[in-house]
């Protein structure tokens, strides 16, 4: 829906037109995967994840040939709460999780361009002790010939040896992983799972996941800010408000032991409405930071609140320049977020809850 909603902002020339309105003070993006192999074919049900390097560089030129001033995430926070109205906008760069590929491909093009970077690091991902689950059900279905699936009351075994097999299965896991299962019996199904189908959890973080050699290694930029984002990448919303504050508080011990850092910024997992409620912003707004961002999409200004930020996905499906162009005016979320909350028939009081 947004990216039609761009695509006729742009044809109409009205994005364009309402930029000067809906342009804000600016915008923070949202990635997380960066790699140049980010257009695989067939079953890649986290390819929304995943932009290419020259995606992201591209993306990085034309903020500045549009006018805005890349700039760190707190700076970004500043002009947005107090910056001059009229000054020239901005944009900052946030990349979710910690993904090895942040070090070995954007991080070439971020300091080629002197852009300053946040990474909201998983800290039991850096651990090796909570897994990314979505990725590994990835693997996990691509490799599997038959797979046992919930359907109904029992578990069935489905034959996954087509691509076309393969998706409605990760779709009806991932829904069961979502929406059915509590966040730790989530983890338990796909320790199983895993176990099963031979994959083995620990390579996997290994491949995907900084070490902390790596991400101490980056702390020696200026470029580069830690934030936080939970030790276990738990949906908040699905947790009791105890394990809500456990969870964070981990998440910071860990960055303050191996990093030495106390991060002044935070992101939700997951980051939409069904992870983030009302309960889980109070927590977080406890923990003192200066803000917290959601990934619900919008434009940066003094009026959004601070525990619950928006920030702009930049999506794998959607690598051009049109879409882009479309962020960068801003014209395309007041459309799009009013059309969600008629869809959902609830205009909620906070932006996220
Ligand atoms: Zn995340």
């Amino acid at each position: 829906m947004l990216a039609t909603g761009c695509r006729l902002l742009h044809a109409s020339g009205l994005g364009r037109l309402l930029a000067p309105i809906t342009g804000r003070r600016g915008l923070v993006f949202t990635l997380h995967s960066v790699r140049p192999d980010a257009g695989t074919q067939g079953f890649a049900p986290n390819r929304h994840l995943t932009v290419t390097p020259d995606f992201l560089e591209h993306t990085i030129l034309q903020a500045r040939a549009a006018g805005l001033r890349i700039v760190s995430l707190t700076e970004a926070l500043d002009h947005a709460q107090n910056g001059d109205p009229d000054g020239p906008r901005v944009c900052a760069f946030t990349f979710d999780d910690g993904y090895r590929d942040n070090l070995i491909h954007a991080y070439p093009v971020l300091r080629k361009h002197e852009v300053p970077f946040t990474i909201f690091v998983t800290s039991g991902f850096v651990d090796r002790s909570s897994e990314i689950w979505w990725e590994a059900l990835e693997r996990i279905v691509r490799g599997a010939q038959s797979i046992e699936t919930p359907i109904g009351e029992r578990m069935r075994t489905l034959d996954a040896s087509t691509s076309e097999r393969k998706v409605r299965i990760y779709d009806r896991l991932l829904h069961w992983f979502t929406q059915e299962l509590g966040e730790d019996s989530q983890r338990v199904e796909l320790r199983r799972l895993a176990g099963i189908h031979g994959l083995d959890l620990a390579a996997l973080a290994d491949e995907l996941i900084l070490d902390w050699n790596e991400l101490r290694t980056l702390c020696q930029d200026p470029l580069f800010t830690v934030g936080a984002h939970t030790h276990n990448h738990f949906a908040l919303a699905r947790l009791t408000r105890a394990r809500m504050q456990e969870d964070i508080a981990a998440g910071m011990d860990r960055l303050a032991s191996e990093l030495g850092v106390s991060p002044q910024v935070f992101a939700y997992p997951y980051g939409f409405e069904a992870a983030v409620n009302h309960q889980s912003l109070e927590v977080v707004s406890q923990f003192g930071f200066r803000a917290a961002f959601t990934t619900h999409p919008g434009m940066l200004d003094g009026t959004s609140d601070r525990f619950a930020m928006p920030r702009v996905s930049l999506n794998g499906y959607f690598q051009d320049d049109v879409i882009v162009s479309q962020y960068l005016n801003g014209a395309p979320f007041p459309i799009y977020n009013t059309l969600r909350k008629i869809r959902d028939g609830v205009i909620p009081r906070r932006s996220c809850a």
